[in-house]
């Protein structure tokens, strides 16, 4: 499939907006990492589509409802869609560790998800986040692994086993910046 190159995966705690080192429950708790918005609205211009992959577990742990995490999801769509930029497609993993899903990252089932959803491949496509569980998915899957410093990068590039052809950029908006 040659339509690849037209998708890019991006978390989005940490990636897209301010990881708290809790969970986003509220709109009004949500705020954009530092040029995001630039980030995503140049993706938009060039056509690549975007398909946001995060692990909510605050659903399983019932500190979140899933209509909580639409409503955020809903928000930041809007204010995306203000300037022109569109995200594809969102999808969450609403399950903590201990229930064994088959979707929270580092496995592969949202991708797989996302797959189906679209009727096309991501692998070979760049998968962008700050955690390793990122980019193991990624690895695992065949999408280019992308690490950004922002949320937990700086965590991740001290503690991750390895790294090993994985780039480094310090946000989102540098990652587009030099791959797209
Ligand atoms: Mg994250
Ligand atoms: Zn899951």
């Amino acid at each position: 499939m040659d339509n690849s190159s037209k998708y890019i995966v991006l978390d989005r705690d940490g990636v897209i907006n301010v990881d708290l080192f809790d969970y986003v429950r509220d709109p009004k708790e949500f705020e954009f990492e530092h040029k995001s918005v630039q980030a995503i609205k140049k993706l938009s211009d060039k056509n690549v589509k975007i398909v946001v992959l995060t692990n909510q577990a605050c659903v399983s742990q019932k500190t979140a409802t899933e209509e909580m995490i639409n409503n955020v999801h809903d928000h930041m769509k809007n204010e995306l869609k203000k300037i022109g930029a569109e995200i594809e497609l969102i999808l969450f993993c609403p399950h903590a560790n201990e229930d064994n899903c088959e979707c929270r990252k580092p496995k592969t089932g949202l991708l797989e998800k996302a797959e189906a959803k679209l009727g096309i491949s991501l692998k070979d496509c760049f998968f962008i986040g700050d955690k390793e569980s990122d980019l193991l998915a990624a690895k695992k899957h065949g999408c280019r692994p992308v690490l950004v410093l922002t949320g937990y990068g700086m965590h991740t590039i001290r503690t991750a086993e390895s790294l090993m052809g994985v780039k480094i950029y310090e946000n989102l908006f540098e990652a587009i910046e030099n791959n797209f």
